[in-house]
């Protein structure tokens, strides 16, 4: 039987302990299940997400690294940017580090007296001085280390950028060369607690399984995922081949949410980037599809001597969204420079760049003036501008350009606005203008993202359902299933790959019989109840959703927006959601951890 295991790091004595959480494993399966839960057993009185005692959780999952595409790192916190339930995945090599060091739960409480980052080898902890690196770009970061701390074996490295030094509520974790913990603001939690970064690693691999059964799954499954087409699309173009689609069907965000299609598009589309600047495909640990695209950008440092440096810049649908289209951008290098600075500074680029839209909105509406923007004019399309603006947020030049790395919500209520504000729950909007169930997706969802439900998909699938009704059905179906994806901390690439019937087979090979469908089935609803009983005890209410006044009659390709039907929606999904809650609380009684 598989063992798993607990870290857990107290910053405040510098130690650490490692636990059995095999029970816990069993209980939650991994991932966001067992994170939830001992954020749910540490959380019993809420805490501020900056303050010491605010826990910060990693998790993997029971068929992590040995099966493909398996490659995620949960990680669940107090959101700083939300003020409620934060979860973010990453990529990257951690889940092997953890895997290979049998970590399979790191928790983090206290805060360090000091600037200081972690190593962690196999269950040693040491806590190194970081004085030195305070300060420096999440990029610089990362190299000095990766010479630094060669570690045992397998090693990953997560660090801060100086947003997160700061702070900012939009501070994302940046984990090995490309992959982030990106949203809700995981970066200021770390910095709270004068974390720089975490260096992971280690050698205690362990042996596959050895029976035919496993062979088998296995290499069916990587035959479909490499040979088949059900991923092939994001090999070959990646998520940026949804620029063009999304144009053409009037749900491309263009300039702060105004229409739903770019003039510039065909400049910054999946095929223009693929023909001209991609340089590589790269792939998390233990993935063999290669969707993380690397384009070449040269930067001039020195013009009159024609001295440039080149950089690798992962670019994805998101960045291009939201420092392209919404920004009325369509330079592909001027987005891979806005994307290198943030990449820099450690932000999160979809919450930055809706911030940047909110502004340039507020600016054109008189919102805001020469005093706030130090005589700047801020327009949509000038990109020299906007790199300006990151180096005066990045400086704090004046009380405007630090507020605007506190993200829209903050801005909006202090400085009015709100009418044009597009987040959900306090979290900036992704890039989807297909209707009405990607806004409610948004605002449903745990964590207010794309990544919920994906009700973009049941948008533009519209047409196949009998009702609106079951249109909600299927994105609370979709949330269910994710709980199950998430806890097994696979990438939700995958998930056309992972059916629930392929993942009782996974469990099959591996000698464990007793992860049924039904069981999983049962287990989603615990899962998803659980988030829903933390999010209230942090302060969520369904009523403090809403949709922003300036989709009000917007005409998108499924639908008309109105606020009645948003409300209904809301006021449906709560029901089932509070089903789930009775559920929990009902297993709750029955389960000791
Ligand atoms: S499909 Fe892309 S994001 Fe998903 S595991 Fe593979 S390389 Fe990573």
């Amino acid at each position: 039987m598989t063992k798993y295991y607990h870290l857990s790091i107290d910053l405040d004595s510098s130690t650490s302990t490692c636990q059995d959480c095999t029970q816990l494993f069993d209980e939650w399966l991994g991932g966001t299940g067992v994170a939830t839960k001992l954020f749910s057993e540490y959380c019993l009185k809420p805490c501020e997400p900056l303050s010491p005692d605010a826990p910060v959780i990693f998790a993997i999952g029971p068929l992590n690294i040995i099966f493909p595409v398996m490659t995620k790192t949960v990680a669940i916190f107090h959101s700083p940017l939300t003020g409620n339930l934060g979860e973010s995945h990453a990529g990257g090599r951690l889940a092997l580090a953890m895997f290979e060091s049998q970590n399979h739960l790191i928790s983090i409480k206290g805060k360090a007296s000091y600037p200081s980052y972690i190593v962690i080898e196999n269950h040693q902890l040491r806590i190194e001085k970081a004085k030195s690196l305070w300060g420096f770009s999440a990029t610089s970061t990362e190299r000095i280390l990766r010479n630094k701390e060669k570690g045992l074996g397998k090693r990953s490295i997560m660090r801060i950028g100086p947003a997160g030094e700061r702070l900012s509520p939009l501070a994302c974790v940046t984990v090995d060369s490309s992959r982030h913990f990106g949203r809700l603001g995981l970066g200021a939690v770390l910095g709270s607690k004068n974390i720089k970064a975490i260096v992971i690693s280690g050698n205690q691999s362990l042996p596959v399984p050895n029976n035919k059964t496993y062979t088998k799954e296995y290499l069916k499954l990587h035959q479909t995922i490499t040979q088949s087409t059900v991923m092939k699309k994001y090999h070959d173009l990646g998520t940026p081949m949804n620029v063009l689609p999304l144009h053409y069907s009037g749900a491309l965000p263009t300039r702060n949410f105004t229409q739903g299609f770019f003039e510039g598009a065909s400049h910054i589309s999946g095929e223009a980037f693929a023909e001209n600047d991609l340089v590589q495909q790269i792939s998390c640990a233990g993935c063999p599809v290669g969707c993380i695209h690397m384009a070449s950008h040269r930067e001039v440092y020195d013009p009159q001597n024609h001295m440039v440096k080149t950089f690798k810049v992962s670019y994805d649908y998101e960045l291009i969204f939201a420092l392209g289209s919404n920004l009325s951008i369509s330079s592909r290098s001027e987005i891979l420079k806005l994307i290198l600075e943030c990449e820099r500074q450690g932000w999160d680029i979809m919450s930055l760049g809706g911030t940047l839209a909110w502004a340039t909105e507020a600016y054109r509406k008189g919102i805001i003036g020469a005093k706030e923007s130090m005589g700047e004019h801020l327009r949509f399309g000038d990109s020299a501008l906007y790199h300006r603006i990151l180096g005066y947020i990045s400086q704090h030049a004046n009380p405007f350009y630090a507020d605007l790395e506190k993200g829209v919500a903050y801005c909006s209520s202090k400085y009015g606005g709100k009418e044009f504000a597009v987040h959900f729950g306090g979290n900036e909007a992704p890039g989807y203008l297909t209707g009405m169930n990607a806004f409610l997706g948004f605002a449903l969802g745990v964590r207010h993202s794309h990544l919920d439900a994906a009700g973009y998909d049941i948008d533009q699938k519209s047409a196949q359902f009998a009702s609106k009704t079951d249109q909600l059905l299927a994105l609370y179906r979709e949330s269910l299933e994710r709980m199950i994806f998430n806890s097994l901390t696979a990438c939700l690439f995958s998930r056309k790959v992972y059916t629930s019937d392929q993942i009782v087979r996974c469990f099959q090979a591996l000698d464990d019989t007793t992860k049924t469908k039904a069981y999983l089935e049962a287990l989603s609803h615990r899962i998803l109840g659980l988030k829903f009983e933390c999010k209230f005890r942090l302060g969520f209410s369904w009523d403090s959703l809403s949709l922003s006044q300036c989709f009000e009659g917007f005409s998108t390709p499924q639908s008309v927006l109105r606020s009645e039907d948003f409300k209904a929606g809301v006021s449906l999904f709560s029901k089932w959601i509070d089903e789930d809650r009775k559920l929990h609380r009902k297993a709750a009684t029955l389960i000791r951890f």
